[in-house]
């Protein structure tokens, strides 16, 4: 029997197919393109991303946040792509990361899980199937492992090898991921290396003097004798959103320990707020696979669903299993996500609550570009933090679009990027990101509310 037959089999003993008769919502339309049988064999036959123990010790970490013991970071592109996976703005990536966790571990000295949203974000859910520019209308583009992003009838073709190509970058990306945070770049005595800005800008002047005072505790750690080989390497998840079954149901497998299906294309996967339909195909997928899930609240989310949510994601009540994401946007958040997390509190439920201060804020300004204002983007933060300050509830992390590099996408920040500066570096083929400095900066805000909490 051959490895996708095997796969297939085992799918009917654990209701890993059952979602292919209920509703399902922003797919590709490729079930009869002519390749589409021969990619989902292969895509089920090629080594899992991940490897399920992995899997199990994120949720055991995940778990600690859920208890308040520790905090989760998520950041990277909107839509990664295919040929924006060089060394070069992989390791930007982490090294932001990694600079957001040292300044929330030293600032609210809690241990920081650390996400990427890479090596495997390249599906996109969209609010319309179709672009029109001038009088020609094409499929929208839905990210580089369903069509290309050129407005071209062959490019925005829905072509399923795509699939096969995200799998290998995928594997080449988190090939690097575990090289760095495992080979010595992660060391936290590197922790000065990683700041890749002039320190004239505020939030990279910030960044030296807290690398200064992480040198000196490191130094009178070492003097006392302390053993650094928990400083030298660190974990690094990498989630995305599970949005195309297709892709997501090839890699599930059964596991060899637990007897248990896990999605091997990322340790976390997280449901969108655009498919987080009750009855739909993604929360019933989702709800067989052990992996950690998150799931997108957006405004109109009521507590009615949260528990619903819960009770098929989470029935056995695990903390780590679930992760809601909340993205209301800055003027709502004060009002919106209280009756959420009260509901869930009296149901007497356990789950991880992060802010996206991303999707609520988003805007088109007249000369065309997609943006967000930073100050919108802190305020939802702060909001995040006085709702659950105010419920007893833990603020459990953060998810950001975010890079490495110097892009001009999200309008403010200590560089203060106007209207007109946008179009000196937008180079997102989806959402804003926030560049380099404002993710300092949004990690220093973030330090301060977990430190005076
Ligand atoms: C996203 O995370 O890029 C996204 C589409 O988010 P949401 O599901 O919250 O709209
Ligand atoms: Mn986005």
């Amino acid at each position: 029997m051959s490895n996708a037959n095997h796969n297939h089999q085992l799918g009917a003993d654990y209701g890993l197919d059952t979602w292919r008769n209920l509703h399902i919502d922003q797919q590709p339309t490729w079930a009869n393109h002519a390749d589409f049988d021969a990619t989902v064999a292969e895509l089920s036959s090629l080594p899992p991303l991940v490897f399920a123990g992995e899997v199990d010790s994120m949720r055991e970490q995940l778990a600690e946040v859920a208890e308040g013991r520790a905090f989760l970071l998520q950041g990277g592109d909107c839509a990664e792509t295919f040929e924006g996976a060089t060394a070069y703005k992989i390791s930007g990536r982490i090294k932001t990361l990694l600079q957001m966790a040292a300044v929330l571990t030293y600032g609210a000295s809690m241990p920081v899980v650390k996400m990427g949203r890479m090596a495997g974000q390249f599906s996109k859910p969209r609010s319309s199937d179709t672009e029109t520019r001038g009088d020609v209308t094409l499929p929208s583009f839905r990210g580089e492992t369903v069509n290309g992003f050129e407005f071209t009838p062959e490019a925005r073709e829905h072509d399923p090898k795509r699939m096969l190509r995200g799998y290998h970058t995928s594997s080449a990306t988190l090939n690097l991921v575990r090289a760095f945070t495992k080979g010595g770049f992660a060391d936290l005595r590197a922790v000065h290396q990683w700041n890749r800005g002039f320190t004239s800008n505020p939030a990279h002047e910030r960044y030296e003097q807290t690398a200064d005072e992480i040198g000196r505790a490191l130094k009178f750690m070492e003097a006392c004798g302390v053993d650094f080989d928990a400083l030298k390497t660190t974990d690094m998840y990498v989630g995305h959103e599970a949005l195309v079954l297709d892709y997501e149901r090839s890699l599930t497998r059964i596991d060899s320990r637990t007897d248990l299906p896990y999605d091997t294309s990322a340790h976390f996967l997280w449901i969108g707020e655009r498919t987080r339909g009750i009855d739909d195909a993604h929360v019933d997928f989702f709800s067989k696979v052990r992996n950690p899930i998150g799931v997108k609240l957006g405004p109109t989310t009521t507590a009615e669903d949260a528990l619903a949510l819960i009770d098929k994601l989470d029935p056995n009540r695990e903390p780590g299993r679930l992760t809601f994401i909340t993205r209301m946007g800055a003027k709502n958040i004060r009002e919106k996500l209280p009756p959420i997390v009260a509901g869930v509190q009296a149901a007497g439920a356990q789950v991880i609550w992060v802010t996206d201060p991303m999707h609520g804020n988003t805007i088109s300004v007249p000369s065309g570009y997609k943006t967000r204002r930073f100050d919108d983007v802190l305020d939802e933060v702060r909001g995040f933090f006085e709702v659950h300050d105010a419920l007893g509830s833990f603020p459990g992390g953060i998810h950001v679009e975010m890079t490495g590099d110097d892009v001009t996408e999200c309008l403010g920040g200590s560089d203060a990027i106007d209207e007109e500066a946008l179009a000196d570096r937008y180079e997102s083929l989806c959402d804003p990101r926030l560049n380099h400095s404002q993710s300092l900066e949004i990690a220093f805000l973030v330090s301060e509310y977990l430190r005076n909490r």
